[in-house]
């Protein structure tokens, strides 16, 4: 809320050509008078540390938008408001906030007082910050910055893996594997579709529909977490049972409007790509992001030939050259690993002729529970 005030005034002086304002004014403007107007009035119950902490936030923010055209790191965007109507708020508690875990394992907040946590994971040593998020459900989640060393390296494994997004699977794996969206994740998905039906009928301005938009606000959080829950899922089993991994960096411009547009699954790529990311680091893992080097599809990923593009129903070709037999996603799975330069063995990809394709949720792997990430 400080850091959007602060944005807002300071985008308002921007485009009026009035100096910009200092951190030390607006802090006294919008934190310290601010408190007597009733729609900020809450901010006085909130320890003042962390609302200077969201100044500081925006001030890095401006800095690193300013210093972007010097060269001196690479270009980010403008700061941004940060809520919308209805969505997320948070606050970030650092050292100097003089939080704590109580003995009781509560979370002691200054002003606010001994909270209880549901905690879905140990912290493994002593966090330097936590924020506190509150999202468009009402509910509350504490995450923990917590400074991790090569203690938590796992063994050495010697597999390695490429993973290609799925047409009709979350992910497939270079060693034949189709993930499939977990059930409980495509149930949410549909009674969340319920919940918006249901709304667009209400009439608008009517209590009615005000209980609709809460009950969507809620399923939407439901989906959110049992696909957050899914991706931790995997990303942990994948990291664990590989010594590398090869993800298409979707960041590439273009790939966006073509592939990913249509797929339920969009969003949850670039999420799940950066759990791999921070528990191959974390675990001593390597995690390579290849380009868009060549569409995956239009090459054999057996003997390398690219025999141009195939419609999206062909889900099974035969190269015309060594006349291997390839499953359309495992061979673009492969030729990920591939063009990461990992040794996985192509013959993965091959369709043996006759075999009778598994039913999908059976072709689907269900990984197994395994303890998610603090939140
Ligand atoms: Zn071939």
């Amino acid at each position: 809320m400080v850091y959007d005030d602060a944005l807002r005034a300071r985008e308002t002086a921007r485009s009026e050509g009035m100096p910009f304002p200092k951190a030390g004014d607006l802090s006294k403007r919008l934190i310290t008078e601010a408190k007597d107007t009733p729609a900020r009035a809450w901010l006085g119950e909130v320890s003042a540390v962390i609302l200077q902490q969201s100044l500081r936030d925006l001030d890095t923010a401006y800095k690193n938008f300013f210093d972007g055209p010097k060269g001196k790191r690479p270009r980010v965007g403008a700061p941004r408001y940060k809520s919308r109507k209805g969505t997320r708020q948070s606050v970030r508690f650092t050292a100097n906030a003089r939080w704590s875990i109580t003995p009781g394992r509560r979370l002691r907040l200054p002003k606010i007082g001994d909270v209880r946590v549901k905690w879905s994971r140990t912290v493994p040593s002593v966090p330097s910050t936590v924020t506190m998020v509150k999202d468009s459900a009402g509910r509350y989640f504490a995450s923990f910055v917590v400074e991790t060393g090569p203690e938590e390296f796992l063994p050495e494994v010697s597999p390695e893996l490429g993973i290609d997004l799925g047409l009709g699977h979350f992910a497939v794996l270079s060693d034949g594997t189709k993930v499939a969206g977990p059930r409980f994740l495509r149930r949410a998905e549909k009674r969340m579709k319920k919940a918006q039906r249901a709304l667009s009928r209400k009439e608008k301005g009517s209590r009615n529909r005000d209980k609709a938009r809460v009950r969507v606000a809620r399923a939407h959080a439901r989906v959110a977490d049992a696909r957050r829950e899914f991706h931790h899922r995997l990303s942990t089993k994948l990291i664990r049972e590989n010594q590398a991994v090869a993800v298409e960096d979707l960041a590439v411009r273009g790939l966006a409007r073509t592939r990913l547009a249509k797929s339920v699954h969009d969003a949850g790529w670039s999420a799940f790509v950066a759990m791999l990311e921070y528990k191959a680091a974390r675990y001593g893992r390597t995690l390579v992001k290849i380009g868009r080097f060549e569409p995956t599809s239009q090459v054999c990923s057996q003997c390398g030939v690219q025999d141009g593009p195939k419609p999206l129903h062909v889900r099974v070709w035969t190269c015309g050259a060594c006349g291997a037999v390839l499953d359309r996603d495992i061979n673009a799975a492969v030729n990920v690993a591939k063009a990461a330069g990992l040794a996985v063995t192509a013959c993965r990809a091959r369709v043996r002729p006759g075999r009778v394709p598994a039913p999908r949720s059976e072709a689907g792997t269900h990984p197994t529970p395994q303890p998610s990430t603090a939140r």
